[in-house]
């Protein structure tokens, strides 16, 4: 009896990239009247960034600014006098610190002279990543790492991971104007909707437009890989995971079903639902591992590192995300009451409730 509206809601929800072929790099892509959608290349596994323009009055809003360094700059120097030629930038909307977003927009603004739009946290965030590798923070992060297990040797690889990675962006500049989740920005003929959520940053903006059904969702759902969601030293104890996860439960609960998705990396794509059960699927999966291997056992979140990410072989850029996102799991089960925590010679292992 149910089988009929099981297999309509199936169809209705399954995961469709309507533009599968990416832009090129002298190329942008019209996702829909007004949007248009450009990448540019990362120097990491994950070897792109997706950048948004909406169509802004006589101008483009800018959505997001790419990796601040010198190929980024030369990929943007070949949009603007190739496709883009001409075009003025009104705004640019960074939504989150990570350097890949925010990298180029000290650039951007003195470029075309606009405001710079972020949330209060994460230009504050953006900040503090430009003012970070102080000795006593280096310390703090060993300090970190230790108590997870991390022996000296790894944790320098860690480190040294940490400061070049997070210095790759042009100055930031000096002044923003705030976006506030629940604010409504007007773009264009378009209203947007700002929604923010933890887990992958601090307080990530997303934009969601009701009239078109679009969701720009920055790094918060991405198309084919799972966002980077970590615990790093200077809050240890912070539950990143269960940030994440409420604020996917709250998109699912909010967002309509056939909404068009254009993440921050990877392919626009419809099936929002789905995806977010995916994602949410695929931490309890780790959650499950973890749990079975710290029930005979406690273990380090070093020990636990294999465990989770027993398909890869990690360099040291990969073990930094790979620690991060496993302390990630544990802190969130502490919180949930599915691990104890127990600190041996200063060393933290855990334990199955
Ligand atoms: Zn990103």
């Amino acid at each position: 009896m149910h089988s009929k509206t099981d297999s309509v809601q199936s169809s209705a929800e399954a995961l469709r990239y309507p533009l599968e072929n990416h832009p090129g790099p002298d190329q942008v892509v019209e996702v829909m009247p007004g949007v248009l959608w450009a990448r540019l290349k990362l120097p990491f596994r994950l070897n792109h960034v997706n950048i948004y323009l909406l169509a802004d009055g006589d101008g483009w809003t800018m959505i997001d600014s790419g990796f601040g360094n010198e190929e980024s700059i030369a990929a943007w120097t070949t949009l603007f006098e190739g496709p883009l030629k001409g075009t003025t930038i009104t705004r640019l909307i960074v939504t989150h610190s990570h350097p890949d977003h925010v990298g180029l927009a000290g650039w951007i603004i003195e470029r075309f002279g606009c405001p710079l739009y972020m949330s209060q946290v994460e230009y504050l965030q953006s900040v503090y990543h430009q003012n970070r590798g102080t000795a006593e923070r280096l310390t703090a992060q060993r300090l970190f790492f230790c108590r997870h297990g991390m022996d000296e040797d790894l944790t320098d690889k860690l480190l040294g991971r940490g400061q070049d990675y997070l210095k790759r962006v042009s100055v930031l500049p000096a002044s923003y104007r705030r976006l506030t989740h629940g604010d409504e920005v007007v773009i264009g003929t378009r209203r947007f909707k700002v929604i923010t959520g933890g887990g992958h940053a601090l307080d990530q903006v997303m934009l969601y437009c009701a009239a078109d059904k679009l969701f720009l969702s920055a790094d918060q759902v991405l198309s084919k890989i799972s966002p980077n969601v970590s615990v790093w030293a200077v809050e240890p104890e912070q539950n990143s995971l269960g940030e994440y996860l409420a604020s996917l439960a709250s998109l699912t609960t909010t967002l309509p079903y056939d909404a068009l998705v254009l993440p921050g990396h990877g392919v626009p794509f419809y099936g929002l639902k789905t995806r977010i059960k995916q994602l949410a699927d695929h931490h309890e999966e780790r959650c499950g591992l973890i749990a079975e291997a710290c029930r005979e056992t406690a273990k380090t979140s070093k020990e636990l590192v294999p465990v989770v990410f027993h398909k890869h072989v990690l360099d040291a850029h990969q073990m930094g995300f790979a620690a991060g996102e496993l302390i990630a799991h544990v802190n969130y089960m502490l919180v949930e009451g599915r691990l104890t925590a127990e600190a041996i010679d200063g060393v933290l292992r855990f334990r199955t409730t």
